[in-house]
């Protein structure tokens, strides 16, 4: 009797021989994951297998789920960027990491290593570049197989529920402030304050920046001021123009809000010589630019990529030395659709958290 392909892999799964982990696996845009159980993935050359400790739940999580984007991901396949665990397998060749060491397996799944981009610091920016839990096989599972080059080790002390989170949320932002070469003084606008913005306003305020923050509750201005920022604005009850006019304008705005009005308020409230730093990816795709003013004003308008991996070490080493405060909150890996809902919903304070269901 001739077998199938699904008929197979079921009786590789039954097979005592094959160890089996629980993925979270999108078949379909227009349906929800489904938890299912899959082989643990086993390394070839250069790869490793991490045992997921935590993994953050991303916005790009969510649009890879639904198939938001131009390039979509092959089906099925498993999102997540932002895990952290422990390296139980080693492929052949692998002298990065060793087993047993702790990793964040970041957006950034691979890149060539050798391209102008790769060699310059901007490996960001690699044309050849894999994307974890978007063309590889992301960490909403029990384990997940990345290339050993580009994981990032997570210093002894740091909790992994709060390296989750940097390892997407914390590096972009971290970047974003950056590129917008904030220094001592400077005024940075912080449009949204949620899983990124909580993040930018003390990266910022680290460089030396003086920080306003704009959103358009009111308790997600209140953690704003509690991390750090010196001025807030309700965009809901003010114009934030206005409001940042009346400080005389900011020298860089950094765009987290996927609100499409967010993005010409954040231009509207550049002082000459400022800075606007693109970050969130909203589904309307343009917005209108003034050139006279932006040639006038010295204006400069910039996109801002995830980081690099001594970006992610930098933001790694500021969290171990006690200078960042990471908010958010655990839910098990079994409830990702729900989380989902809830995200999409703006029902979550900061960043959600998946951890195994073993784990406390
Ligand atoms: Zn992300
Ligand atoms: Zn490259």
């Amino acid at each position: 009797m001739a077998t199938t392909a699904l008929e197979r892999r079921r009786a590789q799964v039954d097979d005592k021989e094959v160890r089996t982990m629980h993925a979270a696996v999108v078949h379909d845009f227009a349906e929800p994951l489904r938890l299912e159980e899959v082989p643990i993935p086993v390394p070839g050359a250069g790869e490793i297998v991490v045992r997921i400790e935590a993994s953050g739940l991303c916005h790009t999580d969510i649009h890879a789920a639904h198939g938001d984007w131009p390039v979509k991901p092959t089906l099925p396949f498993t999102p997540g960027h932002e895990g952290v665990g422990i390296v139980e397998q080693v492929g052949l060749g692998v002298t990065e990491v060793a087993l047993g060491d702790r990793v964040a397996v970041p957006w950034l799944g691979y890149a060539c290593g050798t391209c102008e981009y790769c060699v310059s610091g901007w490996e960001t920016l690699c044309l050849e570049q894999k994307n974890m839990g978007y063309s590889i096989d992301g960490s909403f599972a029990d384990y997940v197989k990345a290339y050993g080059r580009y994981v990032v080790r997570v210093p002894d002390g740091i909790d992994p529920i709060d390296a989750a989170p940097l390892t997407c949320a914390g590096v972009t932002t971290y970047k974003a402030i950056k590129v917008a070469g904030t220094r001592p003084s400077d005024l940075v606008a912080v449009f949204g304050v949620g899983g990124l913005g909580h993040l930018a306003i003390q990266y910022a305020a680290i460089a030396g920046g003086r920080v306003v923050a704009v959103d358009v509750l009111d308790e997600k201005l209140e953690l704003a001021e509690e991390l750090g920022a010196e001025f807030v604005v309700n965009a809901s009850r003010r114009d934030p123009v206005e409001a940042i006019r009346e400080l005389g304008g900011v020298d860089q705005a950094i765009a987290l809000a996927v609100s499409p009005a967010s993005f010409g308020q954040a231009y509207a409230s550049l002082r000459r010589g400022g800075t606007l730093v693109f970050v969130a990816l909203p589904a309307e795709n343009h917005m209108e630019l003034p050139i006279f003013e932006t040639v006038l004003n010295g204006i400069t308008v910039v996109g801002s990529i995830v980081g690099t991996r001594v970006d992610l070490r930098e933001v790694f080493e500021l969290h171990a030395a006690g200078k960042t405060r990471v908010i958010r909150e655990t839910r098990p890996f079994a409830e990702v659709n729900e989380a989902i809902a809830d995200v999409e919903a703006g029902n979550v304070p900061a960043r959600i958290v998946f951890t195994p269901e073993d784990a406390s």
